[in-house]
């Protein structure tokens, strides 16, 4: 028996970042602007990972998140008709344009990126890692690096390097993914259907009702329309929740199958009814089905339930997050949208540097959805303006490591500085 092709050598970096979604884009940047040699490994063909592929861009949680979030927003609302909510900390900008905006952010700090790429195994060696191996059209690979951070939003490369990690709640059930469509033909800004910046709990009730008169019932009972530009009037729709494992490729395939299918019955439904959904038509359906929950790498602080209820704040912080806890229904049970026990409120709480740092390896981080926390923290912290902070952290976190010779537990004193 031969390996019929033996991993080539793509390169030494200072900082290798794995997963090109926001949290990836600004570990990136904030590595390379402080003059780290960094390279960012991105298996899809562009940068925003579920901010672009996954035709997000509806921000939440944004504000106060740091220089590099703010220069962002400025960014986007310059280059990409992005838009504050008014009294909110919320966020929109026009999809395609925000993959540009990635794209140069990356290019003018001097960050190597690679499209295409999948981040499929690692080198470790006691508790360091050594390399990450990819697969591409290129063939396999093999990149060292000193510092590596883990932006997959799955866990991927921790799981990869044999890390420890939790997933779901206490019985392991995790929250469902949903498959967000682009739609056009329909002027919803000004309309009862319009949810830019109100809560949007009236349009999303009358929405409900127009997809029931045609005979539907849309597996998430809290569909939504997001308008994401109206310069441009792209419209984001959100109607399905998909049960099954975001770590399980039959379940992501089966469940990307059957949303497609729901959004466009849904989507035919309303141009039926004709008034003003008589042009209606899907644009785009994203070609990265949205897992709320992958893995959680285990990292030198867990953040728990019980930081979020009492607003636990640290001394190494690096953020403080302000959204709710928002668990999405575990199973699909009639009339379900949200799970309510697990409570929603909470006061203002931080995340310490220490839950961006693997507790096994010494120089791997995480950013993103899978540092560490329990099911609830996580709830909270996933969402977009909390997801960049931390990639803006860690890249910080391991430039400086990379400047001072030392590896991330050793920096947690410098949490102030990042
Ligand atoms: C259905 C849904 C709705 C949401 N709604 C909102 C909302 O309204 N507002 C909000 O602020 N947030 C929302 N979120 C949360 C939002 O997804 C996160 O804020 C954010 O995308 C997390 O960023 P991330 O970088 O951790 O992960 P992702 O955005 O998931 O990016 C991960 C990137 O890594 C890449 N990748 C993964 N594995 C590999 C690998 N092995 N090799 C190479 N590349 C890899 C992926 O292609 C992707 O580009 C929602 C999430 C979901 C799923």
């Amino acid at each position: 028996m031969k390996i019929a092709k033996e991993y080539s050598f793509g390169g030494r970096y200072d900082i290798v970042v794995c997963g090109g979604g926001p949290s990836g884009v600004a570990a990136a940047v904030s590595a390379a602007r402080k003059g780290a040699k960094t390279l960012l490994i991105e298996q899809g063909g562009c940068l925003g990972g579920f901010w672009t592929r996954g035709l997000l861009t509806w921000l939440i949680d944004t504000f106060g998140k740091g220089a590099l979030m703010d220069e962002v927003m400025e960014r986007l609302e310059k280059e990409a008709d992005g838009k504050r909510f008014p009294n909110k900390s919320r966020f929109t900008a026009d999809t395609e344009k925000t993959k540009l905006v990635f794209e140069r952010m990356c290019l003018e700090s001097g960050v190597d990126f690679l499209y295409h790429t999948f981040v499929s195994g690692a080198v470790t060696d006691k508790r360091l890692v050594r390399s990450v191996l990819t697969e591409s059209k290129s063939g396999p690979c093999y990149y060292d690096a000193t510092v590596f951070i883990d932006a997959t939003g799955d866990g991927d490369l921790g799981f990869l390097c044999g890390a420890s990690y939790e997933i779901g709640n206490e019985e392991g059930a995790t929250q469902p993914m949903s498959l967000i469509a682009h739609v056009d033909g329909v002027t919803i800004c000004g309309t009862a259907y319009d949810s830019r910046y109100a809560p949007g709990k009236e349009a999303k009730a009358k929405l409900l009702e127009d997809i029931a008169r045609a005979g539907l019932v849309p597996s998430y009972r809290y569909p939504h329309l997001a308008v994401l530009s109206e310069k441009y009037n792209s419209i984001g729709f959100m109607v399905d929740h998909e049960y099954g494992s975001g770590l399980s490729v039959k379940d992501v395939t089966e469940g990307t199958v059957r949303a497609r299918e729901e959004i466009q019955k849904i989507v035919d439904g309303l141009r039926d009814q004709g008034g003003v959904w008589k042009d209606l038509r899907v644009t785009a359906t994203a070609d990265m089905i949205g897992v709320r929950e992958g893995r959680r790498i285990k990292g030198l602080y867990r953040i728990t339930a019980d930081d979020v209820s009492r607003g636990q704040m640290f001394d190494d912080r690096i953020c403080t997050v302000t959204f709710n806890t928002d668990v999405h229904a575990l199973s699909p049970e009639k009339g379900k949208a949200f799970e309510s026990r697990y409570g929603t409120k909470h006061p203002p709480y931080q995340i310490p540097l220490r839950s961006l740092i693997s507790t096994d390896f010494d120089n791997l981080m995480m950013a993103g959805r899978c540092i560490s926390g329990d099911f609830v923290a996580h709830a909270s912290y996933r969402v977009g303006g909390p997801a960049f902070r931390t990639g803006d952290a860690a890249g910080g976190c391991a430039a400086l490591c990379i400047e001072k010779g030392i590896l991330p537990p050793e920096a947690v004193g410098t949490a102030g500085m990042l």
